[in-house]
């Protein structure tokens, strides 16, 4: 069966010799797209030049996933900072080997467009290719408030660079990156408050699922401030409005910025090459992540992946868009379904999502039929699995969406111990568009928390 996201290829750009080292392909950026692009590339015989401003790994290795899990995986703050210290070099170290490849050259300097086709580092020599890969990543959304730039304020990175425990941390935002550190942070020992302009957190993850995990970090200890608008920081202490319009405070030793990323693109000098961002900053891409037409109207060899495209701020969508564009620039089609995407959260308990939530399979059915498909939602707990009742690990919830006529497994969204493995399995079985007759058809090992997913199905 044909894959109807699969890639539409349209014909693939003539080759041209590249100058200053005669690159086919140059990767700007060496996170885990660009570092994935110029792997992928260099092994289908492609010679790359990658730039890259700072530590090769991008976000997700130094300052992002890694040392994040690092934090959710070690047993005190102490710990997590001794391991941090030893897992990143270790990671760091792997990513330059595969840089170390004969067909790739790592320039370690920034990068910046001189016109559609080439590059020139700070002070170096230009780099001509006729395909050139964006992955400049993205950074920190700072809420323009009073007080933002106080010293008592950081953001993940420095939180992660912080040497001492905080005492009262509070976390402005209830998004992937809060809560996460709320959850890690309160079992370390601070006393943790979030303050969340939104009535619910995590606003990928179903409602239900969401409102579930956030009543569970409560009984951990966490205060949580919803539809509150924080307004100012002065001398450690947070002023917000609540949902009533009045003002309440709430005192820090650290405040956490967690109100979202951005793209990064500054110092690009994107005019030169005749792209134009749009209005919330991201570089413009199609479905193979082409930047399509520069402003002279010839299609451009220049591609937008991860963060910097704003499509899905997630590392394995980062490479995987690098794996398509690379395919694009061969003209080579792929399989690779977008518009799966499996994501985590690595709260305690974590979360797990694939698929649309509830509240927006509702919207599309109340839209009309065909833009909404009727569905039927299927429950299934924790509590009630062998596996997690042996573990101790009894808090969780799983929602799975199906199709009312065919049976099309449409998404699945949970929180519990190891739901992202679960969702992975409902991520894959989603890519062959399998039923829930075809589900509850799979053996699955007794005892294991894979087995909550086949309850859902009886
Ligand atoms: P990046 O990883 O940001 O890499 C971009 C690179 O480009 C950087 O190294 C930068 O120095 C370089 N660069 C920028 N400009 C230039 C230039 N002009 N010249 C040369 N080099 C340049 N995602 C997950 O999937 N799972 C998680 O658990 C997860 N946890 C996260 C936790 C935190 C705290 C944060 C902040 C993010 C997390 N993410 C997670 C998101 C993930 O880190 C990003 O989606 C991912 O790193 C994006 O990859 P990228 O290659 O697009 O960009």
């Amino acid at each position: 069966m044909i894959n109807p996201n699969s890639q539409i290829l349209s014909t693939p750009l003539p080759h041209r010799e590249g100058q200053g080292g005669g690159s086919d392909l140059i990767v700007i950026g060496a996170g885990p797209g660009g570092y994935r692009a110029a792997e992928y590339a260099a092994k289908q015989g492609l010679k790359v030049t990658i730039f890259e401003g700072d530590n090769v790994g991008g976000t997700c290795l130094n300052v992002g996933c890694i040392p994040t899990k690092t934090y959710v995986h070690s047993a005190s703050f102490a710990e997590a900072r001794e391991r941090m210290a030893q897992v990143v070099p270790q990671l760091r170290s792997g990513v330059e080997g595969i840089l170390s490849h004969p067909n790739i050259t790592l320039i370690r300097e920034k990068a910046s467009f001189v016109d559609a086709n080439t590059v020139c580092p700070v002070g170096g020599d230009f780099v001509t290719a006729s395909h050139i890969i964006i992955a400049t990543g993205s950074e920190t959304k700072w809420l323009p408030i009073a007080g933002a730039n106080d010293p008592c304020v950081v953001d993940s990175t420095g939180l992660l660079n912080l040497d001492t425990l905080p005492k009262r941390l509070c976390i402005i935002g209830a998004g992937v990156i809060g809560m996460e550190f709320a959850s890690v942070f309160r079992r370390f020992g601070s006393e943790v408050t979030v303050i969340e302009f939104l009535k619910e957190c995590l606003p990928a993850l179903d409602s239900d699922v969401a409102k579930r995990l956030r009543k569970q970090m409560e009984k951990e200890g966490i205060t949580f401030h919803m539809q509150c608008g924080v307004k100012q920081i002065a001398d450690g202490e947070v002023f917000f409005e609540n949902k009533k319009g009045q003002t309440e405070s709430v005192e820090a030793d650290v405040v956490l910025m967690a109100t979202g990323r951005k793209p990064h693109t500054e110092g690009l000098n994107l005019d030169a090459a005749g792209i134009t961002l749009a209005s919330n900053g991201t570089i413009p891409v199609d479905d193979n992540f082409h930047v399509a037409t520069v402003s002279d109207g010839f299609p451009s060899g220049i591609y937008a992946i991860g963060d910097v495209n704003g499509r899905q701020m997630l590392a394995h969508a980062a490479e995987m868009q690098a794996v398509r564009a690379v395919n694009h620039i061969l003209g080579k089609q792929d399989g690779i379904r977008f518009d799966i995407m499996p994501a985590a959260i690595f709260t305690s308990p974590e979360a797990a999502c694939v698929g649309p939530t509830e509240d927006q399979l509702k919207a599309a059915v109340a839209s009309g039929f065909p833009a909404g498909i009727p569905y039927e939602c299927r429950k299934s707990f924790w509590r009630a699995n062998g596996k997690a009742l042996a573990m101790g690990e009894t808090e969780g919830m799983l929602k799975l969406f199906v199709a009312t006529d065919d049976g099309r497994l449409l998404g699945c969204h949970a929180y519990g111990a190891h739901s992202a493995d679960i969702i992975q399995e409902v991520a894959a079985l989603m890519c062959r568009d399998t039923t829930i007759q075809q589900l509850r058809d799979i053996i699955h090992i007794h005892p294991t928390l894979g087995e909550i997913l086949k309850a859902a199905t009886e």
